[in-house]
């Protein structure tokens, strides 16, 4: 199979309430890029400044993502975004968002990139998403995420994005801005009719619930003492929820189940740490036992 991601890639100026970093390596393409490279080889498509650092395409390379459709931008900046979290990780303040070389970029994807078996829209503008989209054959399985930037300025594009995609990510700030509906369970019925197969609702330390139109399934987040940077735990859900699927090659329900559980471990992993520098040193092995813990809590 194969998985073909776009979204951001981007220098993020981050602020928690215990530190501060600046423009370090981040953006939606990298987490979730970085996170299904433990599972398969992702293609990604997106577009960085001549500032990008080399060191992180030279990790990403390593890792096995294939950068055909990644272009640098002789004298261009890469996209920049400033966010601050609170006491509570799960809200968070966008303080600056520069697109920079994403303001107009429209790629060509490389021929190999246009039979996808899964299509991750990560979090980018809807009309990005939408051309990517229109220039792929119909893959198996396309899945998007977005934020609430995009929820507030651009809803009629995001709806157009939302009818053609099978699996719809959202945290639950998400998933009631789309709705106006409070209640959790009732939003993600509501988002079912909108267009996805499948509403993954992440709920931060309370993990995440999957809903299929006839189905629910709940998992639990790993328990977590000290978060050091929330950022790119949803992206790195989702990259390892759909790097699973393209490694098993099947959607059944009992993938589903482990994607969700690798979703939650792989967030587990980046938000140990600021940026991407946990899954920059991150084993397969500590993925394989998180996962088993994981199992033996859940297991009734
Ligand atoms: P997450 O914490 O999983 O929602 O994703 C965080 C990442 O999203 C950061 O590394 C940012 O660079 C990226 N990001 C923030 N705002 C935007 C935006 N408007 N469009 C695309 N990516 C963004």
């Amino acid at each position: 199979m194969s998985l073909v991601i776009v979204g951001s890639v981007a220098f993020d100026t981050i602020e928690t309430p215990d530190a501060r970093r600046e423009r370090i390596v981040g953006g939606s393409c990298t987490y979730s890029a970085l996170a299904a490279s433990f599972f398969t080889k992702p293609k990604i498509v997106a577009v960085v400044g001549e500032d990008f650092p080399p060191e992180t395409a030279a990790l990403m390379k390593k890792r096995g993502i294939d950068l055909k459709g990644l272009r640098i931008v002789p004298g261009g900046k890469t996209f920049f975004w400033e966010g601050r979290y609170g006491d509570d990780p799960n809200q968070r303040d966008t303080l600056r968002l520069d697109l920079n070389v994403f303001g107009d970029f429209q790629p060509t994807l490389p021929p190999s990139y246009r039979s996808p078996d899964i299509l991750f829209l990560a979090n980018i503008g809807p009309s990005l998403q939408e051309h990517v989209l229109s220039q792929v054959k119909r893959p198996r399985l396309v899945a998007m995420d977005t934020i609430r930037h995009y929820i507030e300025t651009e809803p009629a594009a995001l709806d157009r994005v939302l009818r053609k995609t099978d699996v719809y990510f959202a945290n639950d700030e998400e998933a009631r801005l789309m709705t106006n509906e409070r209640n959790l369970i009732r939003a993600g019925r509501l988002l079912l009719e909108r267009g996805p197969r499948l509403v993954v609702l992440k709920k931060g330390e309370h993990g995440a619930l999957v809903f299929g139109k006839d189905s629910l399934f709940a998992i639990t987040a790993h328990p977590c003492e000290g978060v050091v940077d929330p950022t790119g735990a949803g992206d790195s859900f989702a990259g390892a929820f759909l790097g699973f699927l393209d490694r098993a090659g099947d959607f059944r329900a009992s993938s589903i189940r482990r994607a969700a559980v690798f979703g939650s471990v792989l967030a587990s992993f980046t938000i140990e740490d600021f940026g991407i520098e946990r899954l920059a040193t991150l084993k397969p092995a500590e993925i394989e036992n998180r996962f088993a813990f994981l199992k033996k809590v859940a297991s009734i």
